[in-house]
């Protein structure tokens, strides 16, 4: 007998089930207008979904991958494409589980604004850059902030960042250079 999942109301075959949550982004909120999540005012999308679980997490709640909705790429384009002013933050739950949909909804921001995204990620920029499942989100964003959470390590003076072993990357001067730019919000000082 073949296995179902459950998604939403609905029992799906794996095969729908993959298909699903590879064209959609499992979100848990969208929160307008922030100030915290990186530079100006920014639309944050918060997706479901983390498995680094990081000791002190501020948002474990937020670790199941079959939590919050599922989210079309449309329609969260649609969303965040509508405000005229807000720019965008990719956070979570970590991005990076659903690389493929979210580089989707990145190249559609990019391609129909002017709007810089940032994106939140516990994995390391050297675990990624070189896997051809991330290539087309860090192709279409401005900004990775990356690194687990290490509560030793914690700095409530920093900017955007929760500990100082994360770091606050220029995507596209990385993939230019081919090694780690750091981006100039990384130091409290240059902005
Ligand atoms: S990467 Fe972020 S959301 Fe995931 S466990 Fe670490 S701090 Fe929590």
């Amino acid at each position: 007998m073949e296995r179902t999942r459950r998604w939403g109301a609905s029992f799906l075959n794996s095969k729908q089930f993959d298909s699903i949550y590879k064209m959609d982004i499992r979100v848990l909120k969208v929160v307008e207008e922030t100030t915290v999540d990186g530079p100006g005012f920014r639309n944050s999308v918060y997706c479901a979904g983390c498995l680094h679980a990081c000791p002190g997490c501020h948002n474990p709640q937020s670790w199941s991958m079959n939590g919050g909705e599922p989210y079309t790429v449309d329609e969260l384009a649609g969303q965040l494409l509508a405000d005229p002013f807000a720019d965008v933050t990719f956070t979570g739950g970590d991005p990076l589980y659903q690389a493929e949909a979210f580089g989707e909804l990145a190249r559609r921001i990019k391609a129909e604004s002017t709007k810089t995204i940032w994106v939140y990620t516990g994995f390391l920029w050297e675990e990624l850059v070189n896997e051809e499942k991330y290539a087309n989100l860090l192709k279409h964003i401005d900004v990775l902030v990356d690194g687990p959470f290490v509560a030793a390590r914690r700095n409530e003076n920093l900017h955007f960042r929760g500990s100082d072993n994360q770091r606050i990357i220029d995507v596209p001067a990385s993939l230019r250079k081919g090694e780690v730019v750091l981006s100039g919000y990384h130091s409290p000082h240059t902005f």
